[in-house]
């Protein structure tokens, strides 16, 4: 089965646990290596009458992967930042970089900028702190946008492009935003941004690389460019990855891959954008456009389209598709301080992620698919996959002290994240 069958069929994205992690570490329990310490996890409680809501978003992917360009619309130039698919939070900091270089170029001050989701505020921001002087204009914003419904982590691949579409300049343009953004979300680590990292436990009878469904190189079969696809090879990222074998992890699985994960809680971070946009003397006005005409009776002599899946309509880009995704929500639990997910006993996929807001549990990737209510039987199967899961789990002896999620000791390169998914 190939990954996107893998990950449509199950309904579950292993969030930003990295499918089929690659295990540098050889499997410790085959090794006969004297066992380390068990970790002990807070144990998760799923169950149906826990579960506050379920959220549905569509992901704006296009094949040939997010447009990034500048062009003449009359007396105005219009620049182009949108189909950033299941990397708009991942990539947005990089992409609004190179929007304000074209920015730059027009020798202009003055900026529209139409969206309020994830790439349209963080470029609302670069520009910003080029000294530019700029609004956004956007029919809904936080919380009633894609970005507010992501899972989110940083997850710079997640169905981004078609192999066969990329180009050399693409290529460029995706790897440099991945870095620029990459290093900005670091530095937003905080409770303020709703950025944190943490430790992500994908639980496999098989840790080894392309043994444990895809997994890097895989590719999905549309032809979605996956993980080691988008990096030449000798780039391939070979650390920060632990696995621990029986004995040593809580899991119903033979072994648990350990990673560091770079996560994002859209509703803090999203209002932390917009508060940050305010503070340095943006404006926000509430408004539809319908065609690009409309445009035209903006001020502003320089229009950026963060649309997103918008632009279907608003600039008649058919080639835009949506991939739905749904999560659904459980009660919080400030306790649980891991990410973690992979086979249930009968042959489920489960995946979690803690956020303030509530255990995500389950995930969907759908093509073409525009529905914005929630599937129910994804959501049965996903909280089902995930009761399964956790109620197999071992959980801490009484007393025991629970394992702290940490930061990573060494900083993971931009390269491990490329086959997070979300
Ligand atoms: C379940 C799920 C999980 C995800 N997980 C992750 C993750 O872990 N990591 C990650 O990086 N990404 C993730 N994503 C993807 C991410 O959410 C999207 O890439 C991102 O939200 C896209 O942002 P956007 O600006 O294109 O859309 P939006 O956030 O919807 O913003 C579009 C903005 O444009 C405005 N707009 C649209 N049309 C018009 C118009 N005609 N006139 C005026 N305004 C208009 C809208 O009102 C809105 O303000 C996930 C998505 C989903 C659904």
């Amino acid at each position: 089965m190939d990954r996107r069958t893998f990950l449509k069929s199950s309904g579950v994205a292993l969030a930003g646990f990295g499918v089929g992690a690659c295990a540098t570490t050889p499997p410790r329990g085959a090794l006969a290596v004297p066992r380390r310490a068990p970790i002990n996890l807070a144990p998760v409680r799923a169950s149906f009458d826990r579960v506050i809501r379920t959220t549905v978003g569509l992901r704006p992917h296009r094949d040939s992967g997010f447009v990034l360009r500048a062009e003449k619309l009359d007396a105005k130039t219009l620049i182009h930042n949108y189909g950033h698919a299941g990397a708009g939070m991942s990539l947005g900091w990089g992409c609004g970089v190179m929007v304000a270089e074209f920015a730059q170029d027009t020798g202009q001050r003055r900026v529209a900028v139409i969206g309020c989701g994830s790439p349209g505020l963080t470029t609302a921001r670069q520009l910003q702190r080029r000294g530019f002087d700029v609004t956004i204009y956007a029919a809904t914003v936080p919380p009633d946008t894609t970005s507010n419904m992501s899972l989110a982590g940083f997850t710079p691949t997640t169905a981004l492009v078609n192999n066969d579409r990329r180009t050399p300049a693409w290529d460029a343009q995706f790897v440099r935003a991945a870095e620029m953004s990459y290093r900005q979300l670091q530095l937003m680590v905080s409770q303020n941004y709703g950025v944190y990292w943490i430790d992500s436990y994908n639980a496999t009878d098989n840790p080894m690389p392309g043994q444990s469904g895809g997994g890097r190189g895989g590719r999905g079969g549309g032809g979605d460019a996956f993980d080691a696809d988008l990096l030449p090879e000798h780039l391939r990222p070979n650390r920060n990855r632990e696995v621990l074998g029986p004995g040593e992890h809580p899991f119903p699985t033979k072994y648990a891959v350990r990673t560091p994960a770079l996560s994002i809680e859209p509703s803090i971070y999203l209002d932390a954008l917009v508060r940050d946009f305010l503070m340095f003397g943006g404006k926000i006005v509430i408004r539809k456009f319908d065609t690009p005409r409309d445009l035209m009776s903006l001020a502003e002599p320089v229009v950026v389209n963060c649309t997103g899946l918008g632009s279907f309509t608003l600039f008649d880009d058919k080639e835009l598709v949506p991939i739905k995704g749904q999560l659904t929500v459980m009660v919080p639990q400030p306790e649980v301080n891991y990410r973690a997910g992979g086979r249930t006993p009968s042959g489920g996929n489960a995946s979690m992620n803690p956020r303030s807001d509530g255990i995500v549990v389950g995930n969907l990737q759908d093509r073409g698919n525009w529905s914005l209510e929630p599937d129910e039987e994804v959501r049965q199967r996903n909280v089902q996959a995930a009761i399964e899961f956790f109620s197999a789990m071992r959980p801490p002896a009484p007393g025991a002290r629970l394992t702290r999620s940490a930061p990573p000791q060494t900083t993971p390169s931009v390269q491990s994240f490329f086959d997070a998914q979300s």
